[in-house]
């Protein structure tokens, strides 16, 4: 069998090969029951023991107290933007830190269903430092905050959860893990509520993650879509309309391979934030040594997920994507906003594949001196 190329993309992103090849050998009959899971019926007894399986492994992996309970929604993160502040708004003001593309995008959907107030921006240095939380313009009784913990597209991460109670705020935190959910735990004593769209980490598109303490359950403004209340979906185990059954096995399938993984002593979500420790390490230490290509993000809240970097001379560009291309080194060419370069080393991304990408890079610097 010739490996598969190293896909970098940002999303949809790489799966591992091991869950791939599972749902591939069990797409025409699933454990012998005659059908694919595509074809089963959602209220079935195989696909509740699916749906059932998949989020107790996922509570346990991400160590989801009892006080916060697990949806499998749909519409993605940019669906979320309208429905966080329709079921948490309850008519107060949202409080939104603007750290890059995807919390900008937050904060002007917000503001179709409530006062929006930006406590603070990085936008003025290009999207590239994080803000300090105590320097943050919190709304008093806010309904909640909104932070993007970990920016797709400009590549920065908040390495440490804002303290709300600390800064002098009551309000629930909201974060949009979307691009790093399951690459690192996740402190939930500090979070309300976190969301995110599977495509990054946890599977194919279709299923979006929502993570929800319970008391902020059952406050929807009027006007929230049924499908949307997560009172309904939560009363409803996520089936209140047809999930997206496919893509919920999908990522069945990725947690228990996330079970099995080991790094050295660790195992599951903390073994996947070691590797991935090493991969960005990786990455990022030889982009910093070299004179030839440049990451632009302060070091404190570079993201271990997304990589953006640009070759110092950009007319060599479409040469470094085609020859990455040729060996088998796909999809690195940045987002459109940001252009430039971007590497995505999402957890099905092996250190090895970040090796063979510092390879051609150092290779492809010495054929252009
Ligand atoms: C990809 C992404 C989204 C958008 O997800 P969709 O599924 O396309 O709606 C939102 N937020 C972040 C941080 C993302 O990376």
């Amino acid at each position: 069998m010739t490996p598969r190329p190293y896909n970098f993309s940002a999303g949809p992103a790489a799966m591992p090969e091991e869950v791939l090849r599972q749902a591939a050998a069990e797409m025409l009959d699933w454990h012998g029951c005659g059908m694919g899971v595509m074809e089963m019926s959602h209220r079935g007894k195989e696909f509740m023991s699916i749906v059932t399986q998949a989020e107790s492994d996922l509570r346990g992996l991400l160590a989801v107290p009892e006080s916060h309970r697990i949806l499998f929604m749909q519409g993605g993160g940019l669906a979320e933007n309208a429905i966080v502040p329709m079921n948490l708004s309850r008519g107060g003001t949202v409080d939104v830190v603007v750290t890059g593309g995807w919390s900008q995008k937050s904060a002007r959907e917000a503001r179709k269903y409530a006062p929006v107030n930006v406590a603070a921006s990085n936008e003025a240095d290009g999207h590239t430092t994080l803000p300090a939380p105590g320097a943050w313009q919190l709304t008093a009784g806010a309904s909640y905050v909104h932070i993007c913990s970990n920016e797709t597209i400009h590549g920065i991460e908040f390495h440490e959860l804002p303290d709300l109670k600390a800064l002098g705020s009551d309000a629930p935190l909201v974060i949009d893990f979307s691009s790093h959910v399951a690459s690192r735990p996740v402190d939930w004593s500090r979070v309300g509520l976190a969301f995110g769209g599977a495509q990054k980490n946890l599977g194919p598109a279709g299923v979006t993650l929502v993570v929800v303490r319970e008391d902020l359950i059952g406050h929807a403004l009027p006007i929230c879509p049924s499908a949307f209340d997560y009172r309904t979906v939560a009363d409803n185990a996520s089936m209140y309309n047809t999930p997206p059954t496919y893509g919920i096995y999908m990522a069945g399938l990725t947690f228990q391979w996330l079970k099995r993984q080991r790094e050295g002593a660790l195992t599951g979500i903390p073994a996947m934030e070691a590797r991935n420790i090493a991969k960005a390490g990786l990455l990022y230490d030889f982009i910093d040594a070299s004179s030839f290509y440049v990451n632009r993000v302060a070091r404190d809240c570079r993201s271990r997920m997304n990589v953006p970097f640009f070759l110092r001379d950009e007319s060599r560009n479409e040469a470094f994507l085609a020859g990455a291309r040729d060996r088998g080194l796909l999809q690195l060419k940045g987002h459109k906003s940001v252009g430039g370069m971007r590497a995505s080393l999402y957890n099905a991304m092996p250190l090895a594949g970040v090796q063979a990408l510092v390879d051609y890079m150092r290779e492809f610097e010495k054929t252009q001196a």
